[in-house]
């Protein structure tokens, strides 16, 4: 028998959609009077676009923020244009008529940015003023511009740079940002990420953008507790050899048996983010046992130990931990670089209840 029909993969994404839901709640709750958006750029933080969208539009969230003008087709699909926003802004008048056409709104960085959308007709807009991060943003020494007069500002909004510390940057960014409120008229104004909602009420002004937390991870410990994990990768063992002492495994035989010893070979590698420094003392798991890494990541796969665990056949799936706070400790990286580093062979499949 042939079939043309796509085989399921040896990688798994399960987003569990309930969980997604809930935190989107969970923050729309604690932005207080506050509504939550939702930022959903780089393919929601690797959870994948159409998932993450259809659970938190689901939930009730309306506002969506996507940073390239390539992220807003496959987002245009759940909600309408003018809930969709780009934090890149514009740059050239082909983004200014590709955001008119679609009805897409532009977060407006700087006098430059506001003169082209100007140029090309404007329309509502978003504008980003720079309280202190300065990265992207409207200096506020920039206010007063006469382009920036001119756009019909939406949503005012700026960005906190140390929201996951307690630091005086936070008290010095919001007083810029209330400075900025009394220089620019706006329907709506908006300051905090998922670590902003966790510094209180006075940070939420009308509209809060978690991302992070809503994928499960925790910028802060008042979090913890309420936050649920979403992401759960899994990947299938491909074959099961048997070592004997002396005997090497992998790239450059980082690893020697001492002993004999049963290693199974998985679809998991640092194409799919499971990157080189993940490995050593690292494990995947199969229910509560854990299965220590030998050796390098390879590109495609990497070789555990599964001594422990006679019955374990090819084919069986395994779990890679993804508790995020735990594994960005353990792993050195950030919680956003571990979701965003997913790969794209992954499987994402959807569980909803
Ligand atoms: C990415 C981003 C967010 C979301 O931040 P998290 O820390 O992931 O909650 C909010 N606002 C802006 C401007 C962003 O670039």
């Amino acid at each position: 028998m042939m079939s043309a029909e796509r085989p399921p993969a040896t990688l798994r994404l399960r987003i569990d959609g309930s969980a997604l839901s809930q935190n989107w709640q969970v923050l729309d709750r604690l932005s207080g009077s506050a509504r939550a958006g939702a930022a959903v750029k780089a393919d929601a933080y690797g959870v994948g676009i159409d998932a993450a969208t259809a659970a938190l539009v689901g939930a009730g969230a309306r506002d969506f923020f996507v940073a390239h003008w390539s992220e807003v087709p496959p987002l245009l699909e759940y909600v309408p244009g003018e809930q969709i926003a780009v934090l890149h802004g514009i740059g050239n008048a082909r983004e200014a008529a590709f955001a008119r056409a679609l009805g897409v709104r532009p977060v407006i960085n700087s006098v430059h940015q506001a003169a082209i959308w100007n140029e090309a007709g404007g329309g509502p807009c978003h504008l980003m003023v720079d309280s202190g991060i300065n990265r992207l943003g409207l200096p506020l020494s920039d206010l007063g511009a006469e382009p920036i007069a001119r756009l019909q500002v939406h949503t005012l909004m700026s960005h906190l740079a140390s929201a996951d510390e307690d630091s005086a940057k936070n008290d010095q960014q919001l007083a810029a940002f209330r400075d900025a409120i009394a220089a620019v008229p706006a329907r709506e104004y908006s300051l905090a990420n998922s670590a902003g909602i966790a510094l209180g009420s006075d940070y939420a002004f009308d509209l809060t953008r978690p991302g992070l937390a809503l994928y499960g991870g925790i910028p802060r410990p008042e979090l913890a507790g309420q936050i649920r994990q979403v992401v759960f990768p899994e990947a299938a063992v491909m074959q099961i050899r048997e070592l004997g002492p002396g005997d090497s495994v992998g790239y450059n035989a980082r690893f020697v048996a001492g002993q004999n010893m049963r290693v199974a070979t998985v679809s998991l590698g640092y194409a799919d983010g499971f990157l080189r420094a993940r490995g050593p003392g690292g494990v995947l798991l199969h229910q509560d046992c854990e299965l220590p890494i030998l050796g390098l990541v390879s590109m495609d796969m990497i070789v555990l130990d599964c001594s422990a665990l006679p019955q374990l056949r090819e084919g069986d799936f395994l779990q890679v931990p993804f508790d995020l706070p735990g594994v960005a400790e353990a792993s050195g990286f950030s919680q956003y670089e571990l979701l965003t580093t997913l790969g794209h062979r992954f499987e994402r499949v959807l569980q909803s209840g």
